[in-house]
């Protein structure tokens, strides 16, 4: 365990830049865990600004970056991935010694490059991203159980002394005390990763929903009627905020690139086994697959408690 403020607060004080679902919900379950003392948030968008005042679980409310970080222990990066190094820009002069700046980002090592030569002296940089989300956006669609049992990644940098240590420690303290089991992993790993568990699938969804919109011969009344043949579930990942995906494929071009081609061949391999009436092939990969869902079931990923009624996470 790390060592936590005299209060018992594990951070006296946490600033959030960027309050819409994910950085609402971090403010919401520390809230509830009584993790923090004082919260402040810095948001780019005056309409986000006023719901954040109207819903009060925050202290201070402002556009400046800076004036929302002075003071702070832990400060999280929860704007869109290309949005962050711009945003700590702005704030990075104000953080006090000692603090530590996190981020959510869904992309890692980008987000890292980027913030890197940004973190001033005496300041811990200790990134991450919590595998839990919605497909909806803004202050108020966060929720204080969003990372209950749900795994949140540290992308720590390679430094071995104490002073970071005791700095990733105590934030690790912060995310388990949300409900979040942690894990650690470095960016590359994370990204690849993430790029075959989310943003393949994302992608996937975009373009399908995409190809039956377009569709001449299928009207658009038969593909809302008939959806729940499969179509429905795409239609839910497909709605994810637009500015959120584009930014992370973006950011995460390399990896997506080279699991796309992964993804690519397989599908032409399944294209030919249909064409060749080869149904042992479509049979063994369907039996192989059934075993993975039922291991996530297993693991405790998908289950109504799990998702509280919001079924969706990246
Ligand atoms: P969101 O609901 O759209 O919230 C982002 C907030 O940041 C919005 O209020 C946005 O305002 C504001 N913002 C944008 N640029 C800013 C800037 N330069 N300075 C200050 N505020 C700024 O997005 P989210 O779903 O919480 O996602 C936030 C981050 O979490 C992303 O990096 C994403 O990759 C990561 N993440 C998301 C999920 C998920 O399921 N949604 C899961 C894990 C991680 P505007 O709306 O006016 O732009």
């Amino acid at each position: 365990m790390s060592p936590q403020a005299a209060n018992g607060l594990i951070y006296p004080k946490l600033a959030v830049i960027g309050c819409g679902l994910i950085g609402s919900s971090i403010i919401r379950a520390a809230r509830a865990a009584g993790a923090v003392g004082e919260v402040s948030v810095a948001d780019a968008s005056p309409e986000h600004r006023q719901k954040v005042l109207e819903l009060g679980y925050a202290d201070l409310v402002t556009a400046d970056p800076a004036e929302a970080v002075r003071d702070a222990d832990l400060v999280v990066l929860a704007t869109p991935v290309m949005a962050m190094s711009g945003a700590f820009a702005q704030a990075a002069s104000a953080l006090k010694p000692g603090a530590t700046v996190t981020d959510v980002g869904s992309v890692k090592a980008a987000v890292v490059e980027a913030l890197k030569p940004l973190v001033p002296e005496g300041v811990f940089l200790a990134p991450g991203h919590p595998i839990a989300g919605t497909e909806y956006s803004g202050p108020e669609a966060g929720f204080a159980e969003l990372f209950q049992n749900r795994w949140t990644i540290l992308t720590p940098l390679p430094r071995e002394d104490d002073p970071y240590l005791e700095a990733v420690q105590r934030l690790v303290d912060f995310w388990r005390a949300l409900g979040a089991n942690v894990d650690r992993m470095d960016e590359k790993h994370h990204d690849l990763v993430l790029a075959v568990t989310s943003h393949l699938p994302h992608l996937i969804a975009y373009n399908i929903v995409g190809t039956a919109a377009d569709l001449e011969e299928v009207t658009q009344a038969e593909v809302m009627k008939y959806s729940a043949g499969g179509f429905r579930d795409f239609t839910r990942i497909a709605a994810s905020d637009p500015t959120m995906w584009r930014d992370i494929f973006l950011a995460n071009k390399d990896a997506v690139l080279e699991i796309l081609g992964r993804f690519t061949e397989d599908l032409q391999a399944l294209s030919r086994a249909i064409r060749w009436g080869e149904g042992d092939k479509l049979f063994e990969l369907f039996t192989r697959t059934r075993a993975i869902r039922r291991g996530i079931v297993a693991a405790g990923q998908e289950t109504p408690e799990a998702n509280f009624g919001r079924d969706h996470r990246q």
